[in-house]
């Protein structure tokens, strides 16, 4: 195939991409994925000299919906120039350099929504509009107007154009999500689709935002950098990004994409880059634009965390509960920094709601430290077939049982079932059995000396002796952590009995409320449901399991092969300490403390974390790049600490 010929196949495949993505807001591959094809056309259009009439490098965004009324841009809109690199970066510096000797730079979030354009006349919002292509976009006005962050009025009376994007914060969607019918994949769609919706009823109901960051026109020539830009907007009380700052090398701007690359999976706004401008307004003058963007800006956009891929299959597996869930096997991928091919799909219902099938090409998102998860379908091949849901557990081949959504294994000896239960009660958050990982301990059931947890505590140097790998110095370790964990506090070890709805937080719960576990044994259904968090099903879980013969024997032989439990009366908490009996909310990245860290010596002195920043809360610790929970906090007049005093306070 030559050049030109590929690049006849190219373009009709990106416009029908484009138009999904822009006029229908349902795009059929990820942006990773078009943008891949987009970068072969624009270097093989560098190679040959040649553009295709329709080629979409030759224009910007998308098309006006039918029934938005069209607005004119008074001044050109242009998209951004793209890089993934340092190298990239350091090509647009040395370019820009080339005209001014000593530039200066802002580094500011790129927002992955919609460009919305808002005009001001005597201080009113007069108009508001879509980017469309560049010259032309949708009158938004109302839709707009329903959005609660954008100012209806602002002190400065003058005209002025300024330009921002609209968002949907992550926080939004899943609040939306809880309660839709229809369930809204990417917060960048949900953006799209719920502004240009010619029903404004629809925007407010999603409760978007509009971050702003531009100036495109004013009447007086005040503003002449991105800095005065900037105060401006906030002056005016413009909802604007909270990354701001000014650079004036390639390393400095490089150590902040470092920072934020690290941090962005936690931002409540998604961003997919930085955007790197020129700060001079008159220096932007000199250099330009070309066609499609300006010369003096560029996006650096970080590795995608949303791409496009086939499910080729999907495995069930029996979990501790007996909870039997699928897990799709997909094509490999590079996303987030890691190759992928397996994602989670969470039940039966979960593969109905998103219309799953086997051989469709599915969206599929990993945001940090998190297993990657299928969002939906992009589009189905020809030999898609539905997903059966299994009525045999895949381990023991024994009758599933339906529970809601959620099919069970309810044979007590399932080999799949029993293994994650061992691994479970061995994890560093119950027993915390360092170095007994996933494989020895299949591998010890195998053998058929580990069925139950009392025989972690009855394994002993002979039971490793012999097998592959096993050196003196890891049987010594293994042993060794083996009677090490035999302390363990009594949450950790409730946590650790794998009792169906009893997880982490529950266990707790149960600790504040009877203190040792003969109390807790001895419970009724009264007062467990009375805990808060406690229902109905869980309540009889907990009765049931510490009424069954086989567990209360099993915990009777934990006690006696040396297990000490540190119940609630040994940990004495310093009743004056500063945390305790308050609510805390964490926000932000702290440097030195990890999130389950912090929350731990929060609990530890008697204080709670909880999620979100309410009017009970008693403190929010803010760190680096805290976003709106603590401005919740200042709204609601939280009191408010950061790192450092979060640190005295722990030192009392
Ligand atoms: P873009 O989204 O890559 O970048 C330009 C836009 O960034 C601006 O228009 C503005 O809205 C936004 N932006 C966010 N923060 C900003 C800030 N701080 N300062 C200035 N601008 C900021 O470019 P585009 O032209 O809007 O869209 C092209 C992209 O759309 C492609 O790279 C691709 O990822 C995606 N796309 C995807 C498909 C698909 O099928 N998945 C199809 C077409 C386009």
């Amino acid at each position: 195939m030559t050049k030109k010929e590929r690049m006849e196949e190219i373009v009709p495949i990106l416009n029908d991409y484009a138009y999904h993505y822009y006029v229908l807001d349902k795009p059929i591959v990820s942006d990773y994925d078009y943008d891949i094809l987009y970068d072969e056309l624009v270097k093989l259009e560098e190679e040959t000299g040649i553009i295709l009439p329709s080629s979409p490098t030759r224009k910007v965004g998308g098309e006006v919906l039918p029934g938005f009324k069209k607005v004119e841009h008074e001044i050109r809109l242009y998209s951004l120039n793209k890089c993934n690199d340092y190298m990239g970066l350091e090509k647009f510096i040395s370019d820009v350099k080339k005209v001014i000797k000593t530039p200066k730079f802002t580094v500011e979030y790129k927002f992955d929504g919609l460009r919305i354009v808002a005009k001001y006349k005597d201080g009113y919002l007069v108009q508001a509009s879509t980017r469309g292509d560049g010259i032309v976009g949708e009158d938004v006005t109302e839709q707009v107007k329903t959005i609660r962050s954008v100012p209806m009025q602002i002190d400065y009376k003058g005209e002025v154009i300024v330009a921002g994007e609209g968002v949907m914060t992550l926080s939004s969607l899943e609040k939306y999500n809880k309660t839709a019918s229809i369930k809204l994949k990417n917060p960048r769609n949900a953006v799209s689709g719920a502004i240009r919706n010619l029903d404004p009823k629809e925007t407010a109901r999603r409760n978007l935002d509009v971050v702003f960051y531009d100036l495109i026109k004013i009447d007086k020539d005040t503003l002449h950098s991105q800095e005065e830009v900037q105060e401006f907007l906030v002056k005016n009380k413009f909802l604007t990004g909270k990354l701001f700052e000014v650079c004036s090398s390639g390393r400095e701007i490089e150590k902040i994409i470092e920072r934020i690359d690290r941090i962005k999976a936690t931002l409540d706004i998604q961003i997919d880059g930085l955007v790197i401008k020129l700060n001079d307004l008159k220096q932007r003058e000199e250099l330009g634009t070309t066609s499609k963007f300006p010369k003096w800006a560029i996006a650096y956009k970080f590795a995608p965390l949303e791409v496009t891929s086939k499910l080729l299959d999907v495995e069930w597996n029996v979990g501790r509960t007996g909870k039997v869930t699928p897990t799709a096997v997909i094509s490999p991928v590079y996303l987030a920094g890691a190759t992928v091919s397996r994602a989670t799909l969470n039940n039966y219902d979960d593969i109905l709601r998103k219309k799953v099938k086997i051989n469709s090409l599915v969206f599929v998102r990993r945001s940090n430290e998190v297993i990657p998860e299928i969002l939906g379908v992009a589009k189905y091949e020809d030999n898609a077939r539905e997903i059966e849901k299994p009525t045999k557990c895949p381990s023991c081949k024994s009758e599933l049982v339906e529970d809601g959504a959620n099919i069970f294994c309810i044979n007590e000896d399932c080999k799949e079932k029993v293994i994650s239960k061992l691994v479970y009660f061995a994890s560093k958050k119950c027993m915390n059995i360092e170095g007994l990982s996933e494989k020895i301990i299949s591998l010890l059931f195998s053998l058929g000396k580990l069925r139950t947890y009392q025989d972690f505590y009855k394994l002993n140097r002979s039971d490793f002796e012999g097998l592959e790998g096993f050196k003196d110095k890891k049987i010594n370790n293994i042993l060794s952590s083996i009677e090490k964990s035999k302390s363990c506090k009594l949450n950790n070890f409730i946590d650790s009995l794998s009792i169906n709805g009893v997880g982490e937080k529950t266990s707790k719960d149960l600790v504040k409320k009877y203190k040792t576990l003969n109390n807790l044994m001895a419970a009724n259904y009264e007062d467990l449901v009375n805990i808060k968090d406690v229902g109905e099903i869980t309540a009889k879980n907990i009765i049931d399991f510490f009424s069954n013969e086989k567990n209360k024997s099993e915990i009777n032989a934990l006690l006696g092969l040396g297990v000490r439990i540190q119940e609630e009366k040994e940990i004495e908490v310093d009743k004056t300490n500063f945390f305790y009996n308050k609510k805390f909310v964490l926000t932000g990245t702290l440097q030195n403390y990890t999130r389950s860290n912090a929350t731990k010596l929060i609990e530890d002195r008697g204080g709670v974390v909880s999620n979100s920043v309410s009017k009970n809360t008693d403190c929010v610790i803010f760190g680096v790049e805290a976003g709106s929970k603590l401005e919740r906090a200042k709204e609601l007049n939280v009191l408010i600490i950061n790192e450092s005093e979060f640190e005295s306070y722990l030192k009392g």
